[in-house]
């Protein structure tokens, strides 16, 4: 039997851990690994490369023992963040964490029996992705909730492509749970509602 639990570690950014059959998928690494979590093993992956979302990546890679995986399409932007982001914020972040590889459209991520597969959103950065598994999907700063959507003002982001990923995002089916990098989780339907019009 598959039982898929949904944990959030909310901060700035949110992290989710996914769990089933006693794995743990990590998404997004913007807060600091729980103290007493056994994490040896998990799989870690971002959604983006913005440093909010990787703030503490490298924590979670000493817990783990694994290095990152996330797009290659945003490795530029992750090497000139230390300099920008200090730059723009006034925030030292840390370099970017290392990759276990490189992930793209149609790659497939388990945790358990629970599959995960890699859609390319482009748009608020040019390696966004969102991982979609049966009922839920991680979309990063794709959209939020109350029809927000990621900001597209920063280099690498383009508001065209940021419009056509989530009107692909919305092709699934309405009572699909939308777990965003920032803020709760909504439904496809209520997205659809919020920013549809717009759209
Ligand atoms: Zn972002």
């Amino acid at each position: 039997m598959l039982v898929l639990k949904v944990e959030s570690l909310k901060g700035f950014s949110n992290t989710y851990l996914v769990w089933e059959g006693g794995e743990l998928l990590v998404v997004d690494m913007g807060n600091e690994p729980p103290i007493d979590l056994d994490a040896r093993n998990a799989t870690l992956v971002l959604t983006h490369g913005h440093f909010d979302h990787y703030m503490f990546a490298h924590e979670w890679v000493r817990l783990t023992g694994r290095g990152v995986l996330f797009n290659r399409a945003d490795l530029p932007i992750m090497k000139k963040a230390p300099e920008w982001v200090l730059k723009h914020f006034g925030v030292k972040v840390p370099p970017p964490p290392p990759a276990e590889r490189f992930i793209g459209e149609g790659d497939v991520l388990r945790v358990g029996k629970f599959e995960l597969v890699v859609w390319e959103v482009p748009g608020h950065s040019p390696g966004s992705i969102a991982l979609v598994g049966k009922g839920i999907t991680f979309v990063g700063d794709l959209l939020f909730e109350e029809g927000g959507v990621g900001r597209t003002d920063i280099p690498g982001g383009d508001f065209g492509r940021l419009k056509a990923s989530i009107r692909r995002i919305l092709t699934l089916p309405d009572d699909t749970t939308i777990y965003p990098g920032h803020g709760k989780p909504f439904k496809v339907e209520d997205a659809k509602r919020w920013i549809g019009p717009w759209l």
